[in-house]
């Protein structure tokens, strides 16, 4: 199993002194502004945890939780006025937004030096080109997640299921620049288990929960496994967990649901050489990366770094 947990770790106490030195050294002390429209949930928990995390690594933050009922034109003001803010380096603009915001609009209006989502077309394209400033956190964070555990890059054969911009576009293009021979597969893909079963690096981001399982792995194969899906069905629990059943129906029982992934669990222990767990693979990554992207905002808005 590999640990996210540990590496996200690593990464965060790096961040953490190198914040530290940046303050100590020259009295810049790096800030993100989050920004969230809307009541959901999920993106409430979301923002706290990325909040909490900059408390912990001496990054200042700002949390801008604006009602459901804001236009379009109010948060574009909103990113414009952080924009022009010198005490801001970092933007975040949680997603999704409410039905009535047009995302691509707020991702542009957002300052590409202060977009630590890496979603800016501009920073889009230069990923695109090989010349990536930021990078989207979920695919650093496999990318920072394959290096610590020495899993070769490098001419091996790598296969990804999922072209979302978030994830699988941008995970393409990090496996290419770290010279992988790389597929992509999508819901069009014909024989998808044909095509995945040649990869030795398997990343699969597609929010179908255990979808992925024996007919798609290649016997010792790395399967990263994106997905992070809610299930409480007890037969579903039972199919896909095998000998760990009992300690999620357990979980289940107690919140109401447990946390899958787009990989079956069982049958992909049973074949893969390395596999991420859901939860703690490649979930506690995306907030290490994204400090890390903030550091590094802090810095390249600086002419002199
Ligand atoms: P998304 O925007 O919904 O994209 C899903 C992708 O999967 C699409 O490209 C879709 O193909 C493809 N797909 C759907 N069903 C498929 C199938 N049966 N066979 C092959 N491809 C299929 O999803 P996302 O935002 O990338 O997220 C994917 C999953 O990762 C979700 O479970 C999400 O919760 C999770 N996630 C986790 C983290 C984390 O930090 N751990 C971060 C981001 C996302 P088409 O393009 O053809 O429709």
């Amino acid at each position: 199993m590999l640990d996210g947990g540990a590496v996200a770790s690593q990464i965060q106490e790096e961040v953490r002194l190198a914040v530290l030195a940046l303050s100590k050294e020259r009295g810049i002390v790096p800030c993100l502004a989050a920004v969230r429209v809307g009541d959901d949930p999920a993106s409430a928990v979301y923002v706290r945890n990325k909040i909490k995390a900059c408390e912990e690594l001496g990054i200042r933050s700002e949390h801008h939780a604006l009602p459901h009922s804001t236009s379009q034109q109010m948060l574009v003001d909103l990113v414009a006025s952080l924009n022009s803010r010198d005490d801001v380096d970092g933007i975040l603009v949680q997603l999704p937004l409410p039905d009535h915001i047009d995302e691509a609009v707020i991702i542009e209006a957002v300052n590409p030096l202060k977009d630590v989502d890496g979603f800016h077309p501009m920073n889009v394209g230069r990923l695109a080109m090989g010349q990536p400033v930021f990078v989207p956190c979920t695919p650093a964070g496999i990318i920072e997640l394959l290096v610590h555990n020495n899993i070769p890059i490098r001419g091996a054969n790598a296969c990804v299921v999922g072209r979302s911009q978030i994830v699988g576009r941008p995970m393409a293009q990090l496996l290419l620049q770290s010279d992988a021979t790389v597929t992509i597969c999508h819901s069009r893909t014909r024989d998808l288990p044909a095509v995945t079963r040649e990869a030795d690096i398997l990343v699969v981001a597609i929010g179908r929960p255990g979808l992925i399982g024996s007919p798609h792995i290649k016997p010792g194969a790395t399967v990263i496994d994106v997905g992070m899906n809610k299930i409480s069905d007890e037969a579903e629990i039972r199919a896909l967990f095998g000998d760990e059943a009992r300690k999620r129906l357990e979980i289940m029982q107690n919140r109401g649901y447990t946390l899958v992934g787009d990989v079956n669990p069982a049958e992909a222990a049973a074949l893969a050489g390395h596999l991420t767990p859901v939860p703690g693979g490649v979930g506690p990554l995306t907030i290490a990366m994204l400090m890390s992207n903030t550091l590094k905002a802090a810095k390249l808005r600086r002419s002199d770094y």
